[in-house]
């Protein structure tokens, strides 16, 4: 059975009008006719499209803009583990929709009231529904204070899993010692925290030739960026049991990653300030997950990350994930592994990870 790292909810797109103070209502996220389209407005974020107006697709819209299957991915629990069976999956970590530009809201009263209220409706909805769904809470971080506050509230609830952004706010970068209490709040809980692609910054805006899979590529390693800020500056050494996961990134960055870090700390050493007490690759590989769906090439370079980072996840419902052919999938680019490899990366490392009982 498989353990997908990286599946998403398709949240009520009027969720945020029905439940935010009545102070915010008029800016948060909302579902307005524009045109010949439906479109979900917040205040300082571009409109993004859901849905043409008179259309009856059934569907909805992932994060990106696509379309989803009828049905799939939604809120309705029973749904989702027919399909998950279906798809040999045992156990799933769940991620919002549209609250995946909760954290791009420029005002940070407004992001955070965004945050507790998506953070409401998912415990309500998933918390309660057995250990085979591990959601996890937004946490946005322009108002750090309030951020923290909210991951120990989420953390009092029984989330086990939040969110903050790939990308920092800007002029904020992770290795300020501004975020010690959020890595010690998440640490002290046993929070993992996430960073979905896509977060914390608006996507690339490359229009010309080749935009649309340099924008895919390029928003992707933002997070090879974010490894590195956490891992040389001494964030992860100064917080042994933090747990920062990497998602949808695709993952063959990682390997490049711990090399370049490592032979920068080496050949550079007179340079390399805090002088860490291990290779910055040893925290990485310690301390840092990394999930991949059907790329090879996080296979192809366990020689130098090890097993121990790697999270196998289908991207449910999303149209690049690998649902309803999951177990086809892993057993193509796991072919040439063992047993034991394939099973950490696919089942046990999540497992432990994320506190999944056998
Ligand atoms: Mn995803």
């Amino acid at each position: 059975m498989l353990i997908s790292a990286d599946s998403h909810v398709f949240e009520p797109p009027t969720l945020w009008e029905e439940r935010l103070p009545a102070a915010y209502r008029d800016r948060g996220p909302r579902l307005v006719a524009d045109g010949d389209w439906y479109v979900l407005a917040i205040d300082g974020v571009p409109p993004r499209k859901l849905a043409r107006r008179g259309a009856d697709a059934g569907g909805g819209t992932d994060g990106h803009g696509a379309s989803t299957p009828p049905g799939a991915g939604g809120a309705d629990v029973a749904r989702r583990l027919a399909d998950m069976d279906a798809d040999g999956v045992r156990a799933e970590v769940i991620y919002p929709t549209f609250g995946l530009f909760v954290d791009l809201i420029p005002d940070p009263g407004l992001a955070l009231a965004c945050a507790r209220v998506y953070n409401d409706w998912l415990a309500e909805t998933f918390l309660g529904a057995g250990e085979r769904f591990v959601p996890a809470a937004l946490v946005p971080l322009g108002d750090l204070d309030g951020g923290v506050a909210e991951l120990s509230r989420v953390a009092e609830v029984g989330f086990r899993a939040a969110l903050v952004p790939t990308t920092p706010p800007a002029g904020r970068p992770y290795n300020l010692s501004d975020y010690d209490p959020l890595w010690r709040t998440a640490a002290e809980a046993g929070i993992p925290l996430s960073m979905h692609t896509g977060t914390g910054t608006q996507p690339s805006a490359e229009r010309g030739p080749g935009g649309a899979v340099i924008n895919y590529v390029a928003v992707g390693l933002r997070s090879a960026e974010t490894l590195c800020y956490l891992a040389a500056s001494g964030v992860l050494e100064r917080h042994p049991d933090l747990r920062v996961v990497f998602v949808e990134t695709g993952a063959g960055w990682f390997a490049y990653c711990c090399e370049r870090m490592d032979e920068a700390f080496e050949e550079h050493a007179a340079w390399v300030k805090p002088r860490l007490a291990a290779p910055p690759s040893h925290y990485a590989t310690h301390q840092c997950f990394v999930t991949l769906g059907a790329d090879r090439a996080p296979l192809l370079t366990r020689e130098l990350t090890g097993v121990g980072p790697l999270l196998w996840a289908s991207d449910y419902p999303h149209p690049e994930g690998t649902f309803p052919h999951s177990r086809e999938v892993v057993a193509r680019i796991f072919a040439d592994l063992t047993d034991a490899e394939r099973r950490a990366v696919t089942h046990d490392n999540a497992a432990r990870l994320y506190r999944i009982a056998p």
